[in-house]
């Protein structure tokens, strides 16, 4: 995958981040990553009966509708991954995942809350989707579309790892409705690439680029990566540099992670790491370096992690949907689905999603059924990442004036330097977008906070 984030879905032990908008400058083992409201920590399977009334229920006209498709296969592990990823699969055994997922999105289909409604976009993540061959890529299109059409999709992503690219493979990925194509570089140097175990080099990203430019898809989306083992200033304004050269219509940058269960995280405990991690204060000079030129060039702000270009039509719709609420389905083995207020998640061992499926059952593993107060919250939180908040959506959708209720939490990080408020508005200073994930656990309601996250 080229770090989505439709959710964490291997456990990472991570504990939210302490409400003081701070962390230690090390980089430490553990994970800061904000995808969702409640923490993973409290779904249980005991909730999975909401998921059933949810799914008989009648949907909500206005919401919108979105799904998620996880193709949880790599060619290698990198070090820093926590994702349900395979690397061991072959042919027959892939293509027997893809019969699963086709069934799982066959019995969603058939289900009152789903029946007829048309994706706002569909998200086909991983792994890496683009691992599949063409013929597995066409008749999992084929048949998922069968069950639920997306050619009415305002966007339909599809994640890339530029090894794994041919020219007649794009011409695949485009010609079963891909709009966007996000395309996980990470990094241009080869030493970095290879220190942090991916699986491409940089000639393969060389060597995708020209077909990806033949081929023509309306969004290209690139994806970096601030503190890789072995980065420095030097490589790092390198990358930058050339990603910009590239001009591609979106940039994502995340800032390095090292969760619990990663190979690096156990290299860090080790002491065995080539080269030491950069502190998060690095991270962040990094990142902020990364966003200052590309804004000289022409980008602008369009989340913590993401860059647009200036005055185009460029959107995120599965970022922008999922954020404000919307009904989502996510297919695949681990895979996270939100439906009427229920988020659920499905098994996360390979044989227990192939076993259900084979007894047309969905592959259900746990959910957490949210309140009025918890969706609010989950909606600001991720909200805010965007970099800024009117007061007027909130009160339109929930009754609440955001700024009356969490005044104290505002006002901290108005103090601190994070936010800066307006009327009826609030604004994420740069400080305060290159920490975003860490601000959000002042919203959170006691019971969640200072709890284990996942
Ligand atoms: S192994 Fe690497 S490419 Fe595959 S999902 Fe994990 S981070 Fe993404």
């Amino acid at each position: 995958m080229t770090l989505t984030r439709q959710e964490t879905d291997a456990p990472t032990h991570r504990r939210a981040a302490p409400a003081t908008g701070e962390v230690s400058q090390e980089t430490e083992v553990g994970s800061i990553f904000v995808s969702n409201y409640p923490p993973f920590s409290f779904w249980h399977r005991d909730q999975l009966v909401n998921v059933e009334a949810a799914l008989a229920s009648t949907p909500h006209k206005a919401t919108d509708f979105g799904l998620y498709l996880h193709i949880p296969f790599c060619r290698k592990r990198c070090k820093f991954c926590y994702f349900r990823v395979y690397t061991d699969r072959n042919y027959d055994e892939i293509g027997g995942y893809l019969d699963a997922l086709v069934r799982e999105v066959e019995l969603y289909a058939a289900q009152p809350a789903i029946a007829g409604r048309s994706p706002r976009f569909v998200y086909i993540g991983g792994g890496t989707p683009s691992y599949l061959s063409v013929a597995h890529l066409e008749s999992l299109a084929s048949r998922i579309q069968a069950a639920i059409p997306w050619e009415g999709a305002e966007e339909v992503t599809f994640e890339c790892e530029p090894g794994t690219l041919q020219r007649a493979k794009l011409e695949a990925i485009r010609e079963i409705g891909v709009t966007r194509l996000s395309l996980g570089i990470e990094n241009f140097d080869d030493e970095i690439l290879s220190l942090n175990g991916r699986a491409h080099q940089s000639k393969e990203i060389w060597r995708c680029l020209p077909w990806i430019e033949e081929v023509g898809f309306d969004q290209l989306n690139i994806d970096l990566i601030a503190g890789m083992v072995g980065e420095s200033w030097q490589s790092w304004r390198e990358t930058v540099a050339k990603t910009v050269d590239l001009a591609p219509d979106s940039v994502t940058i995340y800032q390095m992670e090292v969760p619990f269960n990663t190979r690096l995280a156990q290299g860090v405990k080790e002491g065995s790491l080539a080269t030491p991690l950069a502190d998060w204060e690095t991270k962040r000079a990094w990142h902020d370096y990364a966003f200052e030129q590309l804004e000289k060039s022409g980008y602008e702000t369009s989340s913590a992690y993401t860059v647009v270009r200036k005055a185009s039509d460029c959107r995120f719709v599965y970022r922008d949907s999922v954020w404000h609420g919307c009904d989502m389905l996510g297919a695949g083995v681990a895979s996270f689905s939100h439906l009427s207020g229920v988020h659920f998640q499905n098994v996360d061992g390979w044989g227990e999603y192939i076993a259900a499926l084979g007894e047309d059952r969905l592959p259900l593993g746990r959910a957490f059924s949210t309140d009025q107060q918890e969706r609010l919250i989950r909606e600001l939180i991720l909200q805010l990442k965007l970099g800024e908040l009117g007061g007027g959506y909130f009160r339109h959708k929930f009754g609440v004036d955001i700024f009356s209720r969490f005044a104290p939490a505002f006002d901290r990080l108005a103090r601190q330097g994070m936010v800066e408020l307006g009327e009826d508005r609030v604004h994420l200073t740069r400080q305060g977008l290159l920490r975003a994930d860490l601000l959000l656990p002042e919203f959170y309601q006691d019971q969640y906070r200072n709890a284990r996250y996942t």
